[in-house]
């Protein structure tokens, strides 16, 4: 019952002292030093490669990150379940990255920082946080939890989803049908989807369209699920004031690429939230025991629908 590592060595590194701690019988191997093959039952990785193939007494693969779409679902057998992660340092980084964004929108710092350049000392009216409408795309585990804590500053918060939700104080839209009018109502729009098929280019020109003159964008989801070249043109017609980028497509963003240098947009290099190494392992350990156990294991996506 040995766990195999394959992801970045130094956090690797992190894992291993935190089994040998915790859990000194279930021993981890940091790729590439993997020992015999047979002995190999659970693999944490970024991205698997051959192994998920390979190794003879595979029982389960977990993503090391929150989203799977990193991984080929095709060339993983089906009867290998493929777990993603869920642990709180992913939570606890997306909460503060875009409360961050949405207060830096909120507080017109895009427009300070451009009366920076030009040394222009001018104050803009304050508006009340209830008279700023926040949208969040998806209302999984990260999108509720920034939902949860936009909320506590007085912002009007909703959000949309595939199936219905129900969170305290957020207006919930639910389907195709609901996306229109929660566009209509949305000056700061947050995407924290998941990257499918059917998220893929989602923020595009139509989109973007439905949201009233002004709204701004913070994209934390997946590069994909952006039209950079409809983004740019939503700016420069002043249709969008300004965005958050945090994802691209691709990544690394080539250096030529126009939207380094759009006035009102800021870029970061996917680093809105990582797994914690330490609660990261804690999360595995948890539902090791859970298989072990014949339970259900936390984060085990769906196949078909691919998250
Ligand atoms: P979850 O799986 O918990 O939530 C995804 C939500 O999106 C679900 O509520 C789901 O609804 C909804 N959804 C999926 N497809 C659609 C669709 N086509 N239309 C409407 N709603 C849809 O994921 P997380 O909240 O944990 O993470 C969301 C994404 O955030 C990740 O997939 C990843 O891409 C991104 N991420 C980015 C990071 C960064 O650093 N930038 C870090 C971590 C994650 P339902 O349940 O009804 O199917």
């Amino acid at each position: 019952m040995t766990v195999l590592y394959k992801a970045d060595p130094a956090r690797g590194a992190i894992w291993a002292e935190r089994f040998a701690e915790v859990a000194p019988d279930t021993p981890l191997r940091i790729w590439p030093d993997i020992g015999d093959p047979a002995s190999i039952r659970y693999l944490v990785a970024w991205e698997p490669g051959d192994l998920v193939t390979t190794l003879p007494n595979l029982d389960v693969l977990f993503s090391v990150g929150a989203g799977v779409d990193q991984l080929d679902l095709a060339r993983i057998p089906p009867h290998l379940p493929v777990v993603r992660m869920i642990e709180p340092g992913i939570v606890d980084g997306m909460v503060e990255y875009v409360t961050e964004a949405v207060l830096a929108i909120h507080r017109d710092l895009f427009d300070y920082a451009q009366q920076q350049q030009a040394r222009v000392w001018r104050a803009m009216p304050l508006r009340p946080a209830a008279s700023r409408r926040i949208g969040v795309l998806g209302l999984g585990m990260l999108g509720t939890a920034v939902l949860e804590r936009l909320r506590l500053f007085g912002f009007a918060c909703a959000g949309w989803n595939r199936s219905a939700r129900t969170i305290d104080g957020v207006d919930c839209f639910a389907g195709r049908d609901a996306l229109d009018a929660f566009l209509a109502r949305t000056d700061v729009l947050v995407c924290l989807l998941p990257l499918t098929d059917a998220t893929r280019g989602l923020l595009d020109a139509q989109l973007f369209a439905k949201l009233p003159a002004g709204a701004s964008l913070v994209h934390v989801g997946r590069g994909p699920q952006l039209v950079a070249a409809d983004l740019l043109d939503a700016l420069q017609r002043d249709h969008l004031h300004s965005a958050v980028l945090d994802v691209t497509d691709p990544e690394p963003l080539p250096a030529d690429h126009p939207l380094w240098t759009q006035p009102r947009v800021r870029i970061t290099p996917h680093i809105a939230s990582a797994t914690r190494p330490e609660s990261g392992a804690d999360a595995v350990l948890d539902n090791l025991r859970r298989r072990r156990a014949g339970e259900p294991m936390i984060g085990e996506i769906d196949r078909a629908r691919g998250y």
